[in-house]
Parts: C-alpha cells; sequence; structure tokens
C-alpha cells in the first residue's frame, strides 16, 4: 500500500540515503549537516529509524574532539562570548555551537532562540551554530543534542560547544555530554543572589567573570576574588584540576586569548592523564542508560492501553494509593507481558 503514498517520493527527496547523507557529511558539506539535525529532530518513524543508522555510521569513527558545555543566567553573555570566542579561533578551528533550552518546551518562547544570535559568526565559512531543538522532555532534547555533537563531529567541527541556559537541570545533562564544563557569572553578585547552586559551580571548569569592562570592572574583580577563593577551598577535581577563574569582556574582546588558552591548557591535562577517554566511555554510558529508559517510556506513550494504565498507576502514586515500588512492579511486569 504505502508503495503508493506519494509522501514517501517526497520525504526520500529530503532526506537522501543514509550512505549518501554520510558520504557528503565526512566531507564538511554544512548543507548535508543541517539536513542530518532535522533527520534526527524528526519524530517521524520512518526518520528516526534513518536517523538511527546514520548515528550508528559515524559512531564507527569516533573523533577526539573536545565537547564543551557553556552555561550562565540568561543575560550574562552567553552568547556574546561564543561569538567573540567562535571569531577568535575561526583561524584554525571549525567551532559548532548548539544549544540546550528547556524552557522552549515549556513556554513555546525560548530563552535562547528567540533572538539574533552570534550574527557575525553565523556568517563564518567555518563555523556551525543550531538552535535548540524541540521536543516534549529534557531527555529527548538531550538525546537529539548527543547526537546532534556526534554530526557535527563526524562533519569535522571541533570543539563543539553545547550552550544551555542556567535555570534547571539541564545543566545537569549538559554536564553528562561534554569534556569541559564552563559556568558564566554576571559581576558583582554573591552565587545566592544569581541562584546558582553550589552543584553548579563543582560542575564548573572555567568559571568566567564575564562583562568584565567599564563601570563592572571593580565589581569583576570582586567577583572573581570571591570565586576563587572558593573554588581553593573545593580543592582540585578527582582529576587533578583545579577549577580557573578568568575575567572577560565578550564585547570588548579582553580575556578571550586567555580563555581559549586555559581550555587548551584543560585539554591537554585531561587527554595526558587518561580522563578524557573515560569521560568518553561515561558519556556512552550515559546515552545508553538514557536511550533504554526513552525506549521504555515511548512504548508506554505510543499504547494507548499502557498510555492510560502508566496515568492511572503514577495517579495512584501520587494519592499515596500504591508505592513507588509497587507502582513500578505493576507496569513493568505489563511492559513485559505485553511484549512477550
Ligand atoms: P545570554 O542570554 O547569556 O546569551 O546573553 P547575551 O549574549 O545575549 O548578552 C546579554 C546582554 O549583555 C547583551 O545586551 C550583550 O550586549 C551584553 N553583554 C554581553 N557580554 C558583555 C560584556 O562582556 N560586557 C558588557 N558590557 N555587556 C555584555
Amino acid at each position: 500500500m504505502s508503495n503508493f503514498n506519494p509522501n514517501i517520493k517526497f520525504k526520500k527527496k529530503i532526506f537522501p540515503g543514509t550512505e549518501i547523507l554520510y558520504k557528503k557529511l565526512i566531507t564538511g558539506d554544512r548543507y548535508a549537516l543541517s539536513e542530518a539535525i532535522t533527520l534526527i529532530e524528526s519524530d517521524k518513524k520512518e526518520h528516526k529509524k534513518n536517523a538511527k543508522s546514520l548515528i550508528n555510521l559515524c559512531l564507527k569513527n569516533p573523533k577526539n574532539t573536545l565537547r564543551i558545555g557553556i552555561t550562565g543566567s540568561p543575560g550574562v553573555g552567553k552568547s556574546t562570548l561564543l561569538e567573540s570566542l567562535g571569531l577568535h579561533i575561526t583561524n584554525n578551528q571549525k567551532p559548532a555551537i548548539l544549544a540546550i533550552d528547556p524552557s522552549s518546551n515549556r513556554t513555546k518562547g525560548s530563552i535562547l532562540g528567540d533572538k539574533t544570535r552570534m550574527n557575525k559568526l553565523s556568517t563564518s565559512e567555518n563555523a556551525f551554530i543550531r538552535p535548540s531543538p524541540s521536543g516534549s522532555t529534557l531527555g529527548g532534547v538531550a538525546q537529539k543534542t548527543r547526537e546532534s555533537i556526534i554530526l557535527a563531529e563526524t562533519a569535522g567541527y571541533n570543539p563543539v560547544f553545547i550552550e544551555t541556559v542556567g535555570v534547571g537541570q539541564s545543566e545537569i545533562a549538559v554536564h553528562s555530554m561534554t569534556d569541559l564544563f564552563i559556568l558564566l557569572i554576571q559581576p558583582g553578585s554573591g552565587d545566592e543572589i544569581q541562584g546558582i547552586k553550589r552543584g553548579i559551580m563543582e560542575m564548573a571548569d572555567i568559571i568566567v567573570i564575564n562583562k568584565a569592562d567599564k563601570e563592572n570592572l571593580a565589581k569583576a574583580k570582586t567577583s572573581y576574588n570571591h570565586y576563587a577563593n572558593a573554588m581553593r577551598l573545593f580543592g582540585k577535581k578527582d582529576n587533578g584540576w583545579q577549577t580557573q577563574i578568568l575575567m572577560t569582556s565578550a564585547v570588548e574582546n579582553t580575556g578571550i586569548e586567555e580563555l581559549w588558552s586555559t581550555i587548551l591548557k584543560y585539554e591537554k591535562h585531561v587527554k595526558s592523564n587518561g580522563f578524557y577517554e573515560e569521560q568518553r566511555k561515561k558519556q556512552n554510558i550515559d546515552w545508553f542508560q538514557e536511550y533504554l529508559f526513552n525506549k521504555m517510556m515511548d512504548i508506554f506513550k505510543n499504547d494507548d492501553n499502557l498510555n492510560s494504565k502508566f496515568d492511572e498507576t503514577q495517579e495512584k502514586v501520587a494519592k499515596g494509593l500504591l508505592s513507588p515500588y509497587q507502582a513500578g512492579d505493576i507496569l513493568f511486569n505489563l511492559l513485559v507481558n505485553t511484549n512477550k
């Protein structure tokens, strides 16, 4: 029946065979990269299948790249700094900038995506910028971001920056898929005021006090001292790295060179002590576990009967009629028996 469905031809036209797309990708074709990301963002069943085989092909040739997470409150200067840093390195590097913005799901308006961003960098032949994929859950968005990272790396991009707003769980997701984590701070306010949790500070490998210019300079120096003291108290990380505190002005382009050289220093450190490789293994394990969990949740979501049973059971947990264990066992057994 599907042979006569005109849509099938149309879809094939948009997304050429996986092999062809892969071959285009490895030549560094930007359009192929955009197309490949559109493919992995699609929720259509057929596209999902193609996307998975494409990613499987890409994963056969893992790259020795650097994945950099960057977070900070809205307005702290993430885009401006990424543009400045991106322009600083495009002579020798091909940076990709991807974003995770959980707010776009909840409010339909995105904190990261709505404004015109990185105008100058986006015209550079050597840079690739892609806003946050949409999705109904952070888990779903995170999975698509992991896939986008692999695609960008296959197309020869390095480093890959993953930008996220410092407002929730997304930092943890970004931390679990990157090799280096940068936290941006607004000068002059203590961490309590900025709502930056200790956990996020502990995740940071580099803390950047941005907007260290004009009337903010004195405040930036105070913040610098505050964070330098705090991080000294935290001590070195398990990988032997002491979190570095830097001051930048993204608009005046100061501190950008130092930021880049600190990133390179970090890369050298983790690549020479085996931590990078360990971290990559951990990233893959996290990915695998997330995938398995999401796949199980999809089975519930895509079957009307299972879906209503899921909602019903969840409701009973909320009302205290079933313990989380009881509810989990009921649904697990249901899943196993349905798929026998
Ligand atoms: P984001 O929401 O974290 O991505 O922040 P943006 O990059 O959009 O910057 C928010 C505002 O801060 C913009 O008006 C920028 O021009 C400004 N800004 C960013 N970096 C700096 C900086 O280093 N110094 C000053 N003075 N302003 C900056």
